[in-house]
């Protein structure tokens, strides 16, 4: 056998196995044979015969992508889930303004789906009661009954203590700091309900079943009420000591000098967050309200003033996200929340900034799009989580 120095690609090639891809693929949710050769170094037809052993053992199950998937061209390869038992999983996904839900098989197809305007920051008792009400009648609308459901994940918008699980400081949902919602939802289920930041679970949906699919290092930006960034390396989130990894809507400006809710001056999002935007367009004659993706926000990028509006908003982000693509070297930046899929106007700042601030081989390096999932990317992140869960993955 061939004398091989330790860390050399070509040690990484001689090691791959079936039983690595196995991981690989639990790893990264669906991925499809060309995102394996890529990721592994291993020739096509190697991915092949190995993907091959592994259908054959019924270790992994293929399937037709549903979504977008931008930019590859012709028709979509199929992609590789791993084998997870029979049953179901329910998503839950808290906003500023907005409560949805799902019920989805243990491979993340969804059977039923909603989304709820509600107060969530001031009525954190009625929300939390709402939401167990939304997924029972999910639940039912699916046929499926609350005995047959396996795991149970929800998305809240703040960071997490990693010990506690109580909401930290500065979560949008300052009725909610220190509550423990996983408990509070678990009493409200009868069963463990798992949660999780909101930007982490969002970058975990784009991971599994949107723009992200295949890739291992990437940053996923909430853009909406507040800015937050879930941090994907080498393929797994990344939440740091205290569970405050990604919380760049705090990153200070040096020109702007308005109080942000965090108690400093100047943040970020006291510049580019829903309300200083909505604030701005008001004053250049364009109304709009806070529905979300599929509402004005998305119609705004076709008035010119909007648009500029838009792509300064992006270079104002763009400028931290070129210092985190310096530090990171992420081979994606994906925007997602009500600002970040607004469309090409808010892309096209960022991707400006990040040329003009990066360094070259970082900016060259990375790709930046809007969420591939939309609105959805945070709710069907919960539903990965529980995916999972189900399989014993994380
Ligand atoms: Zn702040």
């Amino acid at each position: 056998m061939a004398t091989v120095t330790s860390g050399t690609p070509a040690l990484a090639r001689h090691q791959r196995t079936p039983a690595q891809l196995l991981e690989t693929i639990r790893d990264l949710g669906g991925v499809t044979r060309a995102d394996l050769s890529r990721l592994t170094g291993l020739s096509r037809s190697a991915v092949a015969h190995a993907v091959a052993a592994l259908l054959a053992d019924g270790l992994i199950s293929e399937r037709e992508p549903g979504g977008s998937h931008p930019g590859r061209r012709g028709r979509p390869a199929a992609l590789l889930m791993p084998s997870r038992p029979a049953g179901h999983v329910v998503g839950i996904d808290f906003g500023h303004a907005h409560v949805g839900a799902a019920v989805a098989d243990t491979a993340g197809e969804v059977l039923a789906e909603r989304r709820l305007t509600a107060d969530v920051d001031h009525h954190a008792d009625e929300v939390l009661d709402e939401s167990a009400r939304l997924a029972h009648d999910l639940l039912g609308q699916a046929g499926v009954p609350l005995s047959e459901v396996l795991a149970i994940a929800a998305g809240i918008p703040g960071p997490l203590d990693p010990q506690t699980r109580a909401l930290r400081p500065p979560a949008i949902l300052a009725a909610w700091a220190g509550r423990d919602a996983g408990h509070e939802l678990a009493t409200r289920f009868g069963r463990p309900v798992e949660v999780a930041n909101d930007a982490d679970l969002g970058a975990l949906g784009e991971l599994h079943f949107g723009a992200a699919r295949g890739r291992r290092d990437f940053v996923y930006v909430k853009v909406s009420h507040g800015i937050g960034a879930g941090l994907v390396l080498d393929g797994r989130i990344y939440r740091g000591a205290a569970g405050v990894a990604g919380e760049i809507g705090h990153t200070s400006l040096p020109d702007a000098t308005e109080w942000c809710r965090c108690g400093n001056r100047g943040c970020l999002e006291t510049v580019v967050s829903l309300a200083p935007l909505q604030r701005r367009l008001a004053r250049i004659g364009i109304p709009m309200t806070a529905d979300g993706p599929g509402g004005p926000m998305t119609r705004l990028p076709e008035n010119t003033l909007a648009a500029r509006v838009l792509t300064e908003a992006g270079r104002i982000l763009g400028r931290t996200l070129a210092d985190l693509c310096n530090c990171l070297n992420p081979e994606a930046v994906i925007l997602g929340g009500e600002i970040g899929t607004s469309g090409p106007p808010l892309v096209a700042g960022v991707r400006e900034s990040i040329d003009r601030y990066a360094q070259p081989a970082a900016a060259e390096a990375v790709q930046v799009s809007a969420a591939g999932l939309g609105a959805r990317s945070e709710l069907m992140g919960a539903i990965a989580l529980a995916t999972g869960q189900v399989a014993g993955l994380r």
